[in-house]
């Protein structure tokens, strides 16, 4: 089997168990932003380059395989204020922003069919990353509080004449049948609702400049 990058973990269903007892956590960042602008939406970031590649997800992500999330590319966000959570002001999206769920990924290739392999190595996550980005085919493992286990986020032919992408659950033992991310309004950092943070503001986190 050929080595793709440094360390790899096979995550093909006869070897979930190996995983559970290896990498703990992901060499690179990502947040999901509960943002209630205009409209509601979830901004979902990956660390990439040293900046935040986002996409906009009206109905937030999901853990269930079966269901396809659209995904709306937005423009890259600073990594220093991933923490952000609060009420923007006018300009910046005005309106409450939630840090919804926050944590660490690693890219993951496909090494044959259906079966994929974690690349935790630093530099070639980079790598990984910032190519998956190009080719519009990009495959992580996230290690959030919420969101766990393996997706895929896949450029589309478009939708209403925009670039548009979907984000995929893979089917993993962090798959979760029915799962809504309107069903779980609190931070992953503070508990609050999208509400609360409407009425209170800042949690004390870095603050937005
Ligand atoms: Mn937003």
């Amino acid at each position: 089997m050929a080595e793709v990058g440094a360390k790899l973990i096979f995550l093909s269903g006869r070897l979930t168990a190996a995983v559970k007892n290896s990498t703990k956590k992901g060499t690179l960042f990502f947040v999901v932003h509960k943002h209630k602008a205009t409209s509601l939406h979830y901004d979902f970031r990956l660390e990439i380059g040293g900046v935040m590649p986002s996409w906009s997800i009206p109905k937030g992500p999901s853990l269930d395989s079966a269901v396809r999330r659209l995904a709306m590319p937005t423009s890259d966000h600073d990594l220093d204020y991933r923490h952000f959570e609060g009420v923007l002001p006018p300009g910046y999206g005005a309106g409450p922003v939630m840090v919804w769920d926050e944590g660490t990924y690693n890219p993951e290739v496909e090494i044959s069919k259906g079966v994929r392999a974690e690349v935790t190595d630093r530099k070639e996550a980079e790598r990984v990353a910032s190519e998956s980005l190009k080719e519009g085919n990009l495959k992580f493992r996230l290690y959030g509080k919420k969101l766990e286990g393996s997706f895929a986020l896949v450029r589309t032919a478009g939708f209403g004449g925009k670039e548009s992408w979907l984000l995929i659950k893979h089917r993993d033992e962090y798959s979760r049948p029915g799962y809504d991310a309107k069903d779980y309004d609190f931070s992953a950092v503070s508990k609050r609702s999208i509400a609360q943070i409407a009425s209170e503001g800042e949690s004390g986190t870095t603050p937005f400049t």
